[in-house]
């Protein structure tokens, strides 16, 4: 073996395929059962309907390295992401656009009106000095939207004062004064039309590429432990950095989320594949529906039946999957001294949205991936 990888998501596999198309022999463990990490997704029996086991995954990049890198290994459908989200049970259009706007005010407010007013409302914050989440939404936005919109939505979701979370969150949304509402303002965007498993399992598919599951690194009755193996053969890290090094500089802390899944005996639950739901009083953050996600597949998917995931969220204690860093200042301090140990690990590369504790996309996680491939490893 030439090289170790912990963790088989998008990071791990694109290393390992990396290494075994310049001939070198890797092993990818992963504790669990599956490849793939937060993109696996599988068929629900009943209705053949592919279900995203960690939460819906949209794929999108800007990125030509990353775009023309993973075509070699599936083609991406034409699909298009749109949210919508339900406020005070009326149901509006995301990212906030001018049809967000005009709605919300039941108005008709032109491009330049519309701006002039979130200026006015924004008036008491300014985007390029705010110092965290709720400065930035509100300068975005102003503060009807943000607190319709944002507010309680993030709170849901973070469970963290908005005060407290680092501006760079929001900064995922666009705001736009058209009615464009694309979610995503990437180039390419869609998803693989055979699944996120097919698509996994190609990049993985090389006889250099031996995958072992069900398998965890801090386990040393089974023989790739972190204890055998640290400064005996090159290892990528990509589970949580602090689990890595048992959490001597404190805990990171994760958010998690819990899916409630459901089959329902209907031909169509909400008309789309995401409604989020922006107010307080609704528990959960955002109900998926899947089979909109892949209308190309409308000759084989049930007519009469579809399934629903409703989406909670909430802090993660260290026996549940830790989703989302959530990146508070201490957090951020706790980061730099995890990075100051692993300077010490003798040829352990950390890698990915755990080992790095960043809030990685899955075309950032595969350019990250390419990048240490050919800087540092190659
Ligand atoms: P992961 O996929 O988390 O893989 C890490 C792997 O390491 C896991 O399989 C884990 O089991 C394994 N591991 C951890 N500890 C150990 C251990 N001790 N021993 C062995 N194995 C271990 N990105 C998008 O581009 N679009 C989206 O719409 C999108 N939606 C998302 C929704 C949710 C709910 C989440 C959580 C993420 C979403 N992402 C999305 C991000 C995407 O999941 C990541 O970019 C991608 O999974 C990163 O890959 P990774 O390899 O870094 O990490
Ligand atoms: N957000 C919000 N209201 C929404 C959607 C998003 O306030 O209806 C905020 C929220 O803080 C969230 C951030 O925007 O964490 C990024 O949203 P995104 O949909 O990208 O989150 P993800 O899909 O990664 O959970």
């Amino acid at each position: 073996m030439d090289l170790l990888i912990v963790g088989s998501g998008f990071f791990g596999l694109t290393i390992a395929e990396r290494a075994a198309a310049a001939g070198r022999k890797v092993t990818v463990i992963d504790r669990r059962h599956h490849i793939g990490g937060n993109a696996y997704s599988a068929d629900e029996p009943e209705t053949g309907i592919e279900v995203h086991q960690y939460g819906a995954h949209l794929f999108h990049t800007s990125n030509p390295t990353v775009w023309e890198y993973v075509n070699r290994f599936t083609k991406f459908t034409n699909y298009v992401h749109r949210v919508y989200t339900t406020h005070k049970n009326v149901v509006f259009p995301l990212p906030i656009n001018l049809g967000t706007i005009n709605q919300f005010f039941q108005a008709a407010y032109t491009p330049d009106q519309a701006k002039a007013l979130v200026q006015e409302l924004a008036g008491e914050f300014d985007a390029k000095d705010a110092a965290n989440l709720e400065e930035k939404g509100i300068a975005l936005i102003g503060r009807p939207l943000y607190e319709a919109f944002i507010r309680d939505y993030t709170a849901k979701q973070w469970q963290t004062d908005p005060k407290d979370l680092p501006a760079e969150v929001i900064s995922r949304l666009p705001v736009r004064y058209t009615y464009d509402n694309r979610y995503f303002n990437d180039t390419w965007e869609g998803l693989p039309v055979d699944g996120y498993t097919a698509w996994l399992e190609r990049m993985a598919d090389h006889p250099n590429i031996e995958v072992k599951l069900s398998t965890d690194y801090f386990d040393e009755s089974q023989p790739l432990n972190k204890k055998d193996t640290v400064g005996q053969v090159p290892v990528v890290y990509t589970g949580p950095v602090d689990r890595y090094f048992d959490y001597a500089e404190g805990e990171l802390s994760w958010r998690t989320l819990d899916f409630e899944q459901e089959v329902l005996p209907i031909g169509d639950f909400q008309g789309t594949s995401v409604m989020n739901y922006a107010d307080a009083d609704v528990p959960y953050t955002r109900i998926h529906e899947f089979k909109h996600f892949h209308p190309e597949r409308a000759d084989r998917y049930p007519t009469d039946k579809t399934v629903v995931v409703r989406e909670y969220s909430r802090f993660a204690t260290r026996a549940d999957e830790p989703y989302y860093p959530v990146n508070t200042a201490d957090d951020r301090a706790g980061l730099l001294a995890y990075r100051e140990l692993a300077k010490g690990e003798r040829d352990v590369h950390f890698g990915g949205r755990l080992g790095t504790y960043q809030y990685l996309d899955m075309h950032m996680a595969i350019g990250a991936a390419l990048s240490m491939w050919n800087n540092q490893l190659a």
